[in-house]
């Protein structure tokens, strides 16, 4: 992304495991935002992408014994609780995992912002989540600055956090006001259950950044003139041990 009329995205690869370029050929090429499922990997093949194995042979088998141990939890009547202990079900097999939010300034300061994920595990079938939305997992507006989110994408889509994260530095937040606004929104608008997390990266135009998170763990790397470091979130809504960290 690399302005509110400049951006692509695809969801819900089948074939293709390079989503970045794809979204950038999506943003350069045609005339649209989002590709999903068969249509982003028709698109891809299209555009000479190699195909690739999306799952590594261990995740295969983990994620298959998974479907045949608790194949109900995809079948649950809908109502409150359901959803809740849906939720919590799929909350407790919260793992680590990949997800990739960047924002770069280059030497004429043109800022752009990219994200990856495959997304939580353990997922219903066709569930999207916060990172391929303009807005929720990423957003970048040139003449304000970009913010990018990671975590429980479920979260972050119900508050647009991304843009919100934005629009606070447009009313004249500091990047660190900007991490706040939205932590504090999430925590007003969700019951936070201990498996949440969010981590959320904000930069401002000119540079100035900050990241927080709600729990503990979350870490940001900065590569800048000094050379590459890790950086630990200037704001912390709720510390404590987290083991799954996104
Ligand atoms: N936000 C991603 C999602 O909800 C997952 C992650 O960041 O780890 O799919």
């Amino acid at each position: 992304m690399l302005s509110p009329r400049n951006c692509g995205a695809v969801c819900a690869l089948g074939e293709h495991a390079d989503a970045i370029d794809l979204a950038r050929l999506v943003m350069e090429r045609t005339p649209h935002v989002i590709l999903a499922g068969a249509g982003a990997d028709s698109f891809a093949d299209a555009q000479g992408m190699p195909r690739g194995d999306l799952l590594s042979e261990t995740a295969r088998a983990r994620w298959q014994g998974w479907l045949r141990g608790e194949k109900s939890v995809l079948h649950v009547d809908p109502g409150l609780d359901s959803r809740a202990a849906m939720a919590k079900s799929l909350g407790e097999r919260h793992e680590p995992h990949d997800t990739i939010g960047v924002l770069a300034i280059d030497g004429l300061g043109v800022m752009a912002g990219a994200c990856s994920t495959s997304g939580l595990a353990y997922k219903l079938p066709g569930r999207v989540g916060d990172s391929p939305i303009p807005g929720h997992g990423l957003y970048v507006d040139p003449e304000v600055g970009g913010a990018v989110a990671t975590g429980t994408g479920e979260l972050v889509m119900g508050i647009c956090g991304s843009f919100l994260a934005v629009e606070a530095m447009r009313r004249g937040a500091s990047p660190l006001g900007a991490v706040k606004e939205v932590l504090e929104r999430l925590d007003a608008a969700y019951s936070l259950e201990p498996e949440h997390q969010v981590g959320l990266i904000v930069v401002a135009r000119e540079g100035s950044r900050s990241s927080g998170a709600i729990r503990s763990g979350f870490a940001m790397v900065v590569a800048d003139d000094e050379g590459v470091h890790l950086e630990a979130p200037e704001f912390v809504l709720r510390p404590g041990p987290k083991e799954s960290q996104p």
